[in-house]
């Protein structure tokens, strides 16, 4: 099956409180890892319940420990990462499209 992904990762490079993600049509993202996590695309992260009235953001303040902190980065097909964090989430998976929107929204926002 032949990917419908333009873009592509040739290199995703774990730094101190960033990854590095280098694109094959040159691009280089450094993302830090707080956005990487804040834009988790699983379901727990993205849950039904956010569009109920009754819902109360569970944006706490406080977070636990290694939540930003990646654990470690398995490649999932050759479509996407499975991002497991030190808290122990583990569902979110980042294709490249996703990763992609991070880099170039966070990218064009730091400039
Ligand atoms: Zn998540």
């Amino acid at each position: 099956m032949e990917t419908m992904n333009k873009f592509r990762p040739t290199r995703i490079k774990r730094l101190g409180k960033t990854i590095l993600v280098r694109w094959n049509d040159g691009r280089a993202d450094e993302i830090p890892l707080t956005i990487l996590r804040d834009k988790c695309p699983c379901a727990t992260c993205n849950g039904e319940g956010k569009t109920e009235e009754n819902y109360i953001p569970i944006k706490a303040p406080f977070k636990p420990t290694g939540f930003y902190e990646i654990e470690k980065i398995l490649p999932v097909g050759n479509y996407a990462v499975n991002i497991i964090w030190k808290d122990g989430h583990n569902t979110g998976i980042y294709s490249w499209d996703v990763l992609r929107t991070i880099g170039e929204c966070f990218s064009d926002t730091n400039k």
